[in-house]
């Protein structure tokens, strides 16, 4: 294994990566960082090619050192589709869909999973808790079963109930909160704190594992790209896990020589019911002020107070991104176009990234012939309600 230490990008503090850890004592999240020096000189880009199709392949940038403590579900290695039609439409012919809704679990949730539930494991954790959308929480739940660890998980109860449903079946502790994923992480904070360290809080940032195994979406459009790296990388942001790990993916890449120096625009979507990055980075602050009354059609990016507002915002203006909030009604116009077009049913977070796409580009911050990926972050078939059928014809 290649990982050497953890690292707090706020204070600089380097911790041991040999124990369970959670935030920084600074109270920032911590990062995981390998000799990746070292790992230039065991493998080459081309090696990857020749392994399994699943996220895996990229184990030395991963943190598990043990290959029993793999916990898997054939995760990652997710299509990278074209959308010739719906992207001619909107001026972007070098349109590209990164599905995630072909990952197990039904969302991209399930790559930080696999990755912060086989770390655990192999750290000695026997039980974690963590507050959730409802997909974190149906992945958690999904791979702790898989690797024998008790979870808790705690979602509000407008949560899509399918997740609701695949905790349950996952035989985890689920509770319900009358409330947003700010309120369910109060009361997995006091679980954790009474249960004198038998409880690992496996939320959000607060573990740097769930980041390493989100990262992978970064290598994954870079190699399926054939290690060239895009224009624009477009990504629907609630807690911000993909946009930092993407970014953090593509900066390894480029230590390790394996892309070149330009690296893409990252874009954070937010919807307007729920855009306390967006204002922030508008407004030019390193830090982003939660959000009152949050609420949007995007479920799973309803975050009204990041954890990781500092790395977003970090990485947005690193790569000379930008951040944009589209409305719930665009959002679920441009779905439904979407999967007419290209017969691809969108979930509610990834269709917000089209509306971006399509505004960037008639504003001119997409310019004529870039290539753009968005990130569709789930399965459109986790949210039946976003397509009315009311109206469609019972034949007798
Ligand atoms: C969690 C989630 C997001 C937001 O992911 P972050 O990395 O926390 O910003 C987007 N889309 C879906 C479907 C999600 O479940």
């Amino acid at each position: 294994m290649y990982l050497t230490h953890l690292e707090c990008p706020r204070c600089g503090r380097e911790h041991d990566a040999g124990k369970p850890r959670n935030l920084c004592d600074c109270g920032s999240p911590v990062l995981a960082r390998y000799d990746l020096a070292a790992v230039a000189e065991v493998v080459t880009p081309e090696r990857f090619g020749l392994r399994p199709a699943d996220l895996w392949r990229y184990r030395e940038l991963l943190p598990v050192a043990d290959p029993r403590h793999v916990t898997t579900l054939g995760e990652g290695w997710t299509p990278l589709l074209r959308a010739p039609a719906y992207g001619a439409e909107i001026g972007i012919p070098e349109l590209l869909v990164k599905d995630e809704g072909l990952t197990p679990t039904g969302s991209f949730k399930a790559r930080g999973a696999a990755v912060g539930v086989s770390r655990a494991r192999e750290l000695g954790v026997e039980r974690i808790a963590m507050p959730t959308n409802g997909n974190a929480g149906a992945a958690w739940a999904t791979y702790a079963a898989r690797a024998g660890l008790r979870a808790t998980v705690v979602m509000p109860v407008d949560a899509p109930v399918v997740c609701r449903r695949e905790c349950v079946a996952a035989g985890a502790d689920l509770r319900l909160v009358d409330g947003l994923i700010s309120d369910a992480g109060r009361l997995v904070a006091e679980l954790v704190a009474s249960s004198a360290g038998a409880v690992f809080d496996a939320g959000t940032l607060r573990e740097p594992y769930r980041l390493e195994g989100k990262k992978t979406m970064g290598y994954e459009i870079v190699e399926q790209l054939g290690w060239q790296a895009p224009d624009v990388i477009i990504y629907p942001t609630g807690g911000g896990v993909g946009l930092i790990g993407i970014h953090k993916a593509l900066h390894e890449l480029r230590e390790l020589g394996w892309i070149g120096d330009r690296l893409p625009r990252l874009v954070a979507v937010q919807s307007t019911g729920c855009a306390p990055i967006v204002r922030a980075f508008a407004a030019g602050e390193e830090r982003a002020q939660p959000w009152a009354d949050a609420k949007t059609v995007a479920f799973g990016i309803t975050v009204p107070a990041p954890l990781g507002d500092e790395l977003i915002l970090a990485a947005l203006r690193a790569s000379g991104g930008t951040a944009v909030a589209v409305e719930d009604a665009e959002i679920l116009a441009d779905l439904r176009d979407f999967a007419a077009r290209e017969g691809l049913l969108l979930c509610p977070e990834g269709a917000t990234c089209l509306t971006a796409a399509r505004q960037l580009r008639a504003g001119g911050w997409i310019r004529a012939g870039e290539r753009v990926v968005v990130l569709n972050t789930g399965a459109g078939l986790k949210y039946p309600e976003t397509v009315d059928v009311t109206g469609v014809p019972v034949l007798a």
